[in-house]
């Protein structure tokens, strides 16, 4: 069919061509799903980040107020007064930007302070952090300055992109994701051949929005001599007691050798940190490109994160309301007959299967006053496209109801409910 034809596939394959032409058909691809109302991404918001936001349509000439499904802000810190104040104070005292990488003159107070506070979020002393500009380059960094040519780099299949990029200098071996058994073979294959050996796990999945079986991964880790690194963006501020995350859940915060992670989701900036053992932190410091070629958090976005973890512990009732929310909305969507998977977390998705009926889902949605993320391949595998959203501790239970009704009038016309989906269950 057309959408097999204009498929991101013919783009795989172009070993040969121009850059030009290599980009003109990549551009037929967007202009096809454009044609079809389903390129609804990049779109323009002209009002904070939130669960109601002002979004430019395509085609629209004005902004409309839409249910917005798509933040990872989860406790809607980047709208807290004190979150705000605290990077205009930030400002007023230090200006906007830090001027130069962290090595050579960009290292403020307000950096370290940030360090110590975020080792000591996870219970380590105050040399166990290092802060990155993001998330992303957290992660590409500690597999990238860690992992060496002749090292091993093991990821879930479900991990993060940066964990990707991380490993295009080392070996990578992958395994399905959560699938201890493979993980467990790929171990013993290598135990003898690699001196280094590094298992790389999200906390919580950025697509399934599922947790890793921490306990067993890292009993696995164990028994052949490879560490393990966990990015758990998703997780912290949501799961575990006071939101320290899977490690939290399981109760291993001092058990993996790295954490990685963002400021970018529950702590309402931008950036990202790895924890780990000071000698590995110091040589990350000394050695990552990513930490000395690149320039260091500012003022603003830095003050920010310090007051969201202050108010992650002060706060807890906005954790205790995002769990309200997603229960409520689970509940909802499993009951409207919707494959939501295994999720465990602030992130839910709505299988369907067929890309191109998750597109057209995702276009109805819009029309119907709700904004999510129709999420197709590459980011997930070609029979797994689904709708994919954020919940936030600010969602009104209104909002949430709209947006269940909506759901529930896009089945009406297309047919995404489990029974009736294309679904691919493996
Ligand atoms: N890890 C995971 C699991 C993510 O989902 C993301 C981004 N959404 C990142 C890392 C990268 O974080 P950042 O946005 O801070 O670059």
């Amino acid at each position: 069919n057309d959408f097999e034809r204009a498929s991101f596939k013919d783009f795989e394959n172009m070993e040969g061509y121009n850059m030009y032409a290599r980009a003109e058909v990549f551009n037929n691809y967007l202009n096809f799903l454009d044609s079809r109302g389903h390129l609804n991404y990049r779109m323009v918001c002209t009002s904070g980040c939130g669960p109601e936001i002002n979004v430019l349509l395509p085609g629209k000439t004005r902004p409309e107020p839409l249910v917005g499904f798509v933040s990872n802000d989860y406790l809607g810190f980047t709208q807290h007064p004190k979150v705000k104040q605290a990077a205009i104070d930030a400002v007023l005292e230090y200006g906007t930007g830090s001027g130069a990488s962290p090595a050579i003159g960009g290292h403020f107070l307000f950096h370290q302070q940030l360090e110590g506070d975020i080792a000591g979020f996870f219970q380590r002393d105050k040399d166990s952090a290092i802060l990155y500009t993001t998330g992303y380059t957290s992660n590409s960094a500690t597999i990238q300055c860690l992992m060496k040519k002749e090292d091993l780099a093991i990821y879930d299949m479900g991990v993060h992109a940066s964990v990707q990029e991380g490993g295009q200098l080392t070996n990578v071996k992958t395994f399905p994701h959560n699938d201890l058994d493979k993980l467990e073979n790929v171990l013993k294959n290598a135990q003898q051949a690699y001196r280094n050996k590094m298992v790389v796990i999200d906390g919580v999945y950025s697509q399934d929005g599922d947790m890793a079986p921490l306990d067993k991964i890292l009993a696995l880790t164990k028994k052949y001599g490879a560490y393990l690194v966990v990015d758990d963006a998703h997780g912290i501020g949501v799961i575990g007691k006071t939101g320290r995350g899977v490690l939290e859940l399981y109760g291993l915060l001092d058990e993996v050798d790295l954490i990685t992670g963002t400021f970018s989701k529950t702590f309402a900036s931008i950036g990202g940190y790895v924890i780990g053992r000071p000698e590995l932190i110091r040589l990350l410091k000394f050695q990552s490109r990513q930490h000395l070629f690149s320039a260091a958090g500012t003022p603003a976005d830095i003050a920010a994160v310090i007051q969201s973890v202050r108010l992650l512990d002060e706060e807890p009732h906005w954790m205790a309301k995002l769990w309200g929310n997603i229960r409520y909305f689970r509940q909802g969507l499993t009951s409207l007959g919707m494959n939501i998977g295994t999720t465990e977390s602030a992130i839910i998705p709505v299988k369907i299967g067929d890309p191109a009926k998750t597109g057209e889902a995702g276009r109805l949605l819009l029309e119907q006053g709700i904004y999510t993320n129709p999420i197709i391949y590459p980011a997930v595998s070609r029979k797994d496209a689904r709708i994919r959203m954020s919940l936030m501790a600010t969602h009104t239970e209104e909002q949430l109801d709209k947006a269940l009704n909506a759901f529930a009038w896009v089945d009406s016309r297309i047919g995404i409910a489990h029974q009736r989906a294309n679904i691919n269950e493996q």
